[in-house]
C-alpha cells in the first residue's frame, strides 16, 4: 500500500521538507533518499537548496536524522570498486592547518605496509592550504583524476592522493560549492556528512580523522571540534567503517615549511627519517592507528617498527616518488622561489632572552596567501614556489637579532603585507637568563589532546 509521501507530486515532496525542517522536524530517510539523488543531479533550485541549508545550519540534525542524510549523500552516487586489491582499504582525513602534510607521507607509508589508500582530498580552503594543491606543486601532477584513472595509480603504487571523482557523492559536490557561496560551510552536521560520504563512499576498511583545534584551525573551540570528531567517527562506523579520531593541536605551523613546495620537500624529509618532530610524530601515530586497526600490528611498539622499516629501507620514499609518478610527476625539479627575506626577532621591543609563541595562526596561513600562495578567490592561479621556513618553533628560546623564518617570496610580491601579519602573530615573551620563561601566557596543549572512538554499538 502506497504512503501519503508516494502519492506526492516532486514539487509538494520538495516543499514538505523545507517546511519540516524549516519547523525543526527531522527528515525522514525517505525523504533524503528522495532528495540527496536530485541533488547530485542538479534538479533542485539553488534557492530552494539554500533555504534548506540555513533551515540546516539553524535547527540542526537528529543522529538517525544525519545517519540517513549521509547514506543518501552516498546514494547519491556510486562507490570505487576496490573489490580486486588485496590488503585492508584504508584513509585520513584532516580538518586543514597550518602546514598541515601529514597526508603525504602517509599515504606511501601505509602503502608500502600493504595497505591500499585510496585518499580523496581537498583544496586550500580560507587560511589553510590544501593536500591537493600542495600536490600539483610537483610538476606534472594530475589530481583531478577519473575512476578508471584513480584505479589504475592505485594498481600501480597502493595508494594515490586525488580529488572527488564524479561519480563519489555528487550531491556533496553540489551542496558543497552552494555553501562556500552563500556562508552555510561551517555548520556541524553539514561538514560530517560531506567529510564521511566521501570517505564512505571510496568503500574504505578503516578511517583515522584528525580534528585540529586552536588558533591556526577552523574549529577553534575544542569542544565544537570534540563534537564534530565524535559525530564523524559514529556516522562512518554506523556505515560499516571502523573509525577513529584525534583531537590535535594547531597553535602552532605544524613542522618548519608552509607553502607547497616547501611542503613537498619537507614530506620527503618525513619520509626518510628526517622530518621535524610534529610531522614525523602525527605521520607515525595515525599510520599506527590504522595498522592497528586492521590487524596490521599488534600494538604501538609493533607498529613503530613496521614504520621504522619501510623508512630505513627507503621503500616508503620510493612510494611516494611512485606515486607521483603515476599521477603525472614529470621529474622536473620542484621551483622554491628564489627571494629570500630573513625575519629577525626584535630589536625594538623583544625581550632579550625571550621565549617565542605564536598569536592567531590564522596569520601565518594568510601571510602565504599574500605572497601567491594561496587563494582568495576559486579562480585565483596559486604560485606554488613561495611560502614561509621556521627557523625556531613555538617554545623556543630567542634573542633580539634571531633568525625566526626564511620568507620565500617572488620579487617582493605581498611581502610587506605578509611580514605584518607575522610580525602579528609572533609573540616573544620575558625569560629569565637560564631560557625559562618569567610566565608564559601561551596555552601549549600537547600535540595529541585525546582519541575518539565510535560510540555506536
Ligand atoms: N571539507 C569537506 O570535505 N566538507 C566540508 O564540509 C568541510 C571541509
Amino acid at each position: 500500500m502506497s504512503s501519503p509521501w508516494d502519492q506526492r507530486g516532486d514539487g509538494e515532496r520538495l516543499r514538505g521538507i523545507l517546511r519540516a525542517k524549516r519547523d525543526g522536524e527531522a527528515l525522514t530517510p525517505e525523504q533524503c533518499d528522495w532528495l540527496l539523488p536530485r541533488v547530485g543531479r542538479q534538479e533542485i533550485d539553488d534557492g530552494s537548496l539554500g533555504a534548506l541549508l540555513a533551515s540546516i545550519w539553524f535547527r540542526g540534525m537528529e543522529p538517525t536524522e544525519l545517519a540517513a542524510w549521509t547514506r543518501a549523500m552516498v546514494g547519491s552516487g556510486g562507490r570505487l570498486d576496490l573489490s580486486g586489491f588485496d590488503g585492508p582499504k584504508v584513509d585520513k582525513h584532516s580538518t586543514g592547518g597550518i602546514g598541515d602534510k601529514v597526508s603525504l607521507p602517509l599515504a606511501p607509508i601505509l602503502a608500502s605496509l600493504g595497505c591500499v589508500v585510496p585518499m580523496i582530498s581537498g583544496r586550500g580552503l580560507g587560511h589553510t592550504g590544501g593536500t591537493l594543491d600542495k600536490l600539483e606543486a610537483v610538476p606534472g601532477v594530475k589530481t583531478e583524476l577519473d575512476e578508471p584513472s584513480v584505479l589504475k595509480v592505485l594498481r600501480e603504487t597502493g595508494c594515490v592522493i586525488c580529488a572527488q571523482t564524479r561519480e563519489i557523492a555528487p550531491a556533496d559536490r553540489v551542496l558543497y560549492a552552494l555553501r562556500d557561496r552563500i556562508e552555510l560551510v561551517e555548520s556541524l552536521p553539514l561538514i560530517a556528512s560531506s567529510i564521511v560520504s566521501k570517505k564512505v563512499a571510496e568503500d574504505i576498511d578503516a578511517l583515522v580523522l584528525d580534528v585540529k583545534t586552536g588558533s591556526g584551525a577552523f574549529l577553534t573551540d575544542i569542544d565544537r571540534g570534540r563534537v564534530l570528531a565524535q559525530t564523524m567517527v559514529d556516522l562512518a562506523a554506523a556505515s560499516g567503517v571502523n573509525a577513529s579520531a584525534r583531537i590535535t593541536w594547531m597553535g602552532r605551523p605544524l613542522g618548519r615549511a608552509v607553502g607547497h613546495t616547501l611542503e613537498i620537500e619537507e614530506a620527503r624529509q618525513v619520509l626518510v627519517g628526517q622530518g621535524p618532530p610534529d610531522v614525523t610524530e602525527l605521520t607515525r601515530v595515525f599510520a599506527a592507528d590504522l595498522l592497528e586497526s586492521q590487524g596490521l600490528s599488534d600494538g604501538p611498539e609493533a607498529s613503530s617498527g613496521q614504520i621504522d622499516r619501510v623508512i630505513e629501507d627507503g621503500s616508503a620514499l620510493e612510494r611516494f616518488e611512485r606515486m607521483l609518478r603515476a599521477q603525472g610527476a614529470t621529474g622536473e625539479e620542484l621551483p622554491i622561489a628564489p627571494d629570500v627575506y630573513r625575519l629577525r626577532a626584535g630589536p625594538s621591543g623583544v625581550p632579550d632572552p625571550g621565549i617565542l609563541g605564536f598569536g592567531d595562526l590564522r596569520e601565518v596561513g594568510y601571510a602565504v596567501r599574500d605572497l601567491g600562495g594561496g587563494r582568495s578567490a576559486s579562480s585565483d592561479i596559486i604560485d606554488p614556489a613561495v611560502g614561509i621556513v621556521w627557523q625556531v618553533a613555538g617554545g623556543d628560546r630567542v634573542e633580539a637579532g634571531d633568525l625566526l623564518a626564511l620568507v620565500h617570496h617572488r620579487g617582493g610580491r605581498g611581502l610587506e603585507m605578509a611580514l605584518e601579519r607575522l610580525g602579528r602573530c609572533t609573540l616573544v615573551h620575558p625569560a629569565d637568563s637560564g631560557g625559562a620563561p618569567t610566565e608564559s601566557p601561551f596555552p601549549e596543549p600537547p600535540l595529541l589532546i585525546e582519541r575518539i572512538l565510535p560510540q555506536v554499538p
